[in-house]
């Protein structure tokens, strides 16, 4: 092996992907995988989508970009779309989830500035929660491991234990500008809050004065099974941060919110060099326009229905391995007794990609396009690594 130049923040296998077709990607051996991670829910329409690839080589061949100092074609087309079918009524367009977090948690502080309120500036999260890289992120989520030797923490940031609403009610107080909360924990172990808890912190929020703020970076753009993971509890936030999914594997981002949430955000107080250029905008627009197409979403419930019975049936016949099926429609964990990461291994020795999340947790989101045959396989090759795992263990 020769030395690498990279910064080694990660470990990666060997492998090394060159191509990919629906949810088959290929190495440079010329081995062929099943993808059920989707570069972490971000291939929604699997890879080398035809209209993705139509949208960004057209847009490449005419302009790249210019910077928001100019209006740039397709923002308000697609603004337009996310405000039609959500509670939104601005968007911001960003590159990353974690800018897309950044600025949600900015936005919520400069409305209770704007209301005369600039005391409100804490912002409380959730144990095990994962917003991005940036320091309010990291703060934001209040993970040691995300923390540690990076200075201070910032102060304004409190973390309430996952799902317990008595727990905000009383960290919550004349200073809180905000909860966040992702609806589907992604990288803390594919955890989803009850319906019922989101419409809890939604009445705390307008009761105490507090801004919502949904993070669906990764439960978002479809992957539940309707567009925003929230849309299922049937209440609205004030401010939302998105990314992954949404540019199909393009790296782009918005925060969205309600005028009255945004009332701080006015001319000069944020901005980005590069988010919502021309080529995130034609991507952008021709993914969404896939993921707004009922007969995706139809597919995404029913094929997460198959998902959802295989991986119990996983569990079922290996009780001493599995410990529940979590997450819900694409966004799913099979939490697990020992260490996912070499089962994690096995399957990929076995051709088939999955991701690991904390808490244990072997994750799945593959593109939402999956369909019943490439579920069986999956299922089939876990249950195979599950059964060599007791294997080995006994030897
Ligand atoms: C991935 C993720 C982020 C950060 O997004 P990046 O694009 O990696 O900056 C934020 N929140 C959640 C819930 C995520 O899953």
């Amino acid at each position: 092996m020769p030395e690498s130049h990279i910064l080694p923040v990660y470990s990666p296998p060997e492998q090394i992907f060159v191509r990919g077709e629906g949810c088959w990607i290929w190495d440079d051996k010329g081995d062929k995988y099943l993808d059920c991670i989707a570069g972490i829910a971000v291939n929604a329409l699997g890879h080398a989508a035809p209209v993705l690839q139509k949208a960004l080589t057209e847009q490449a061949a005419k302009l790249w970009h210019t910077s928001n100092m100019f209006k740039v074609q397709g923002q308000e087309e697609l603004a337009a779309k996310y405000v039609r079918d959500c509670f939104a009524e601005v968007v911001f367009f960003t590159n990353s989830g974690t800018e897309a977090i950044e600025g949600a948690l900015k936005t919520a502080r400069k409305y209770h500035t704007a209301n005369n309120n600039p005391e409100r500036v804490d912002i409380i999260g959730f144990q095990g929660s994962f917003h991005g890289r940036s320091y309010a992120a990291i703060n934001a989520s209040g993970n040691p491991s995300y923390l540690d030797g990076f200075g201070p923490r910032l102060p304004g940031y409190i973390q309430a234990p996952w799902g317990d609403l008595d727990a905000v009610k009383k960290l919550a107080g004349p200073t809180t500008a905000a909860v966040i909360i992702e609806p589907v924990q992604g990288e803390g172990g594919v955890r989803a809050v009850s319906d019922e808890y989101i419409r809890g912190l939604r009445k705390l929020a307008d009761e105490m004065g507090f801004l919502l703020i949904f993070d669906e970076v990764q439960s978002g753009a479809g992957r539940t099974g309707k567009m925003w993971a929230h849309q299922w509890a049937g209440v609205t936030p004030d401010i939302m941060a998105v990314a992954k999914g949404v540019g199909g594997g393009f790296p782009m981002g918005a925060f969205m919110a309600t005028k009255n949430a945004a009332k701080g955000m006015v001319k000069g107080v944020h901005g980005t060099t590069f988010g919502g250029n021309p080529l995130a905008m034609a991507v952008g627009n021709a993914c969404y326009d896939e993921l707004a197409k009922p007969a995706l979403m139809e597919h995404v419930n029913k094929i997460a229905n198959h998902l959802t019975q295989g991986l119990e049936s996983l569990r079922d016949r290996h009780p001493d391995l599995v410990v529940a099926v979590t997450g819900r429609g694409l966004l799913r964990g099979l939490k697990l007794k020992i260490d996912p990461k070499p089962i994690q291994g096995v399957l990929r020795d076995r051709k088939v990609l999955v991701g690991v999340a904390g808490d244990n947790v072997l994750r799945l989101a593959p593109p939402l396009i999956i369909d019943e045959a490439q579920v069986s396989y999956a299922i089939d090759a876990i249950d195979a690594a599950l059964t060599a795992q007791i294997v080995q263990a006994s030897a």
